[in-house]
């Protein structure tokens, strides 16, 4: 169609100086957060910490084969762990996510471009907050899953209203924020199939394999990296 980016039958190369063109010009940079702007996966950190690691994985592996939807999946995994707030708290403050190299430095030259910056995340808000505050993203720039505890500080479920609670959660938010914001160009920057699924409606998708190569995502991608200093290196271009 002529209102669409990308023309379907342009070659990789072309496709690939789209999506850098598009990067360089966006309203809005979504990026995902477990092994993209953090090293690892917020849930298998949640469940090794309350002694559930191998059960954990081993589920994560089967949902990741099946038909299993996200939301089962993650109810699933969460009736394994069972964590209390007292057990999320102590994660964070024990083993705090770790930052990707560069992704400070990313956010902080995307801000000073005066773009908007997001965080769209399947994993659990309390600890994508704790991320964004240290990436000085505002707190409604996060879109996460949120934990249900009881009085007593046990674990009572998660909330799932949340769009990120949902298979194509991600494409929702970026809908969603396209309509709040008025935004045109939005791009989606993750390691995973549910990042590269949220284009469109994002506008361009970039892969990214710093931490986790997935060999589907990388054949995707029309443009994929392994640091944010590619991403940096291209925002000099401006
Ligand atoms: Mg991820």
């Amino acid at each position: 169609s002529t209102n669409s980016p990308l023309i379907p039958f342009i070659s990789e190369e072309e496709y690939k100086t789209v999506t850098k063109e598009m990067f360089r010009c966006a309203d809005a940079v979504c990026f995902d957060v477990d092994s993209t702007v953090i090293r690892e996966e917020g849930i298998d950190e949640l469940a090794k910490f309350c002694g559930v690691g191998d059960a954990v994985t081993e589920m994560t592996r089967k949902a990741m084969g099946g038909s299993v939807t996200f939301k089962t999946a993650l109810t699933e995994r969460l009736s394994i762990i069972k964590c209390s707030r007292e057990q999320v708290n102590k994660l964070i403050t024990d083993h705090p996510p770790q930052l990707t190299p560069g992704i400070k430095e990313l956010v902080e030259r995307l801000h000073q471009c005066n773009v908007k910056v997001f965080l769209i995340s399947g994993g659990f808000r309390c600890i994508v907050e704790h991320v964004a505050t240290q990436l000085g993203i505002p707190l409604d720039h996060v879109y996460a899953n949120r934990l249900k505890f009881y009085f007593n500080g046990e674990y009572a479920g998660f909330d799932d209203t949340q769009p990120t609670a949902e298979s194509g959660g991600k494409g929702k938010v970026i809908s969603l924020l396209k309509e709040k914001y008025g935004f045109e160009k939005v791009v989606m920057i993750g390691d995973g199939a549910t990042d590269l699924e949220a284009c469109p409606p994002a506008s361009a998708f970039i892969g990214f394999g710093g931490n986790v190569v997935r060999q589907q995502v990388k054949e995707k991608s029309s443009w994929y990296v392994t640091s944010f200093g590619e991403l940096l290196k291209e925002l000099e271009k401006i």
